[in-house]
């Protein structure tokens, strides 16, 4: 078989499974599969595949058949124009989360300064390495409840160039933070804010491969914020910021817990479909 006709064969198992962008997922699939990108089949397109190519493409066309997102079979996602490798304890990083970084970025006076920034929940750790990246004088500490996902943060670090500025501890929020005390300049999340009952009605993609703890925000979606905020807030350097993704319509319930825990909310940041996505407040200045 040669190359073209793997791309045109899995763009048609692709369609025949119901997935919207086919033709684009197939090409870069098989592409990405080959070590390459799409160019290769623009380059090459009668190159003939070896048996174990077309072996592991049609593994991989399997899994995305049966609806697992592309960024997992091939293990990483580009966010903030970076590299991140994904695990199955990792959420996948999404565009919208960019929104928060660049909403934090736009606050930052000074790109130098020696900020020191926390992640609740850090996944993947996209939000704090992307922030590191343009920080070039900050430290970060992301902390999670999963010990893989705290080792997958670690070695995305180690592969940025990151990890002298970046430490990832295995901590829970919810008893607040002693593993983190140091007051913290920069506080950020993407915490779960799914309301329980509406999970199984996400996306294949999202509701079968997305860890289920990443997503799950309780009855109301809200059930996170309430233990992460007062969490966060006690350990906010005065003036210091607290940047929340939050989900579609939670931002005047969450503003509400900002205020109750003593902080002022600064401004909402809309993502790419105009959708309220993050949350800004600070601390008092204190003195
Ligand atoms: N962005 C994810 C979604 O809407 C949710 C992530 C989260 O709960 N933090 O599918």
């Amino acid at each position: 078989m040669t190359l073209a006709e793997a791309v045109a064969q899995a763009g048609a198992r692709l369609a025949a499974a119901g997935i919207e962008d086919s033709r684009r997922e197939a090409r870069l699939l098989v592409c990405r599969l080959l070590g390459g990108g799409p160019e290769l089949l623009l380059g090459s397109p009668e190159r003939a595949l070896t048996d174990g190519e077309t072996g592991r493409i049609e593994a991989a066309v399997n899994r995305r058949a049966a609806r697992e997102p592309l960024s997992r079979i091939l293990g990483e996602r580009e966010f903030w124009s970076l590299p991140f490798a994904l695990n199955a304890a990792t959420l996948d990083p999404r565009p919208d989360s960019e929104t928060l970084v660049e909403a934090v970025l736009a606050e930052v006076a000074e790109r130098d300064a020696a900020l020191r920034l926390l992640d609740l929940g850090t996944g993947s750790g996209c939000l704090l390495l992307a922030l590191l990246s343009e920080l070039p004088a900050a430290q970060g500490c992301g902390i999670d409840l999963s010990a893989e996902a705290v080792a997958q943060a670690a070695a995305n670090a180690q592969r940025l160039g990151l990890a002298a500025r970046a430490r990832f501890l295995r901590h829970s929020w919810d008893d607040g933070l002693a593993l983190a005390p140091t007051p913290w300049d920069v506080i950020v999340s993407n915490p779960p804010y799914i309301a329980s009952a509406e999970i199984a009605a996400l996306a294949p993609e999202v509701a079968g491969y997305d860890p289920a703890a990443a997503l799950d925000g309780g009855a109301d979606g809200l059930e996170a914020y309430r233990s992460l905020i007062p969490a966060a807030a006690a350990v906010l350097a005065p003036g210091g910021l607290l940047a929340l993704e939050i989900g579609q319509g939670q931002a005047a319930a969450v503003e509400e817990l900002l205020v109750a825990a003593g902080l002022r909310p600064l401004r909402r940041a809309r993502d790419l479909a105009g959708i309220e996505r993050c949350l800004l407040a600070v601390a008092a200045a204190g003195g």
